[in-house]
């Protein structure tokens, strides 16, 4: 039994430490940071924790020159990449 809880810690492990490996790279957090706060508060809250911080190469909008856009829709302008602008129904 002891055998198959250290296997299963160091699966545990390897999994932290590629997804904060993997997220360190895309987004502005770095690696040192995201280890410990997966495993201080969990790695499901941490993923969360860490997916609040921004893309490194975010895709920007065309329309109103807001570099810092993620969304499908900006969040300055409401228009999507084809121009379409998001219908008021689904803002607020
Ligand atoms: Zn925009």
């Amino acid at each position: 039994m002891a055998i198959l809880a250290v296997v299963l810690a160091i699966g545990y492990l390897v999994l932290i430490v590629l997804m904060c490996k993997q997220e360190s790279q895309k987004r502005k957090i770095n690696f040192f940071i995201a280890i410990p706060i997966c495993l201080i508060i969990s790695t499901f809250f941490g993923y969360f924790v860490i997916s609040n911080f921004g893309l490194r190469n975010p895709k920007g909008c065309k329309w109103c020159n807001n570099i810092y856009n993620e969304a499908e829709f900006c969040g300055v302008c409401n228009k999507n990449e084809e121009g379409k602008i998001l219908e008021a129904k689904y803002l607020a």
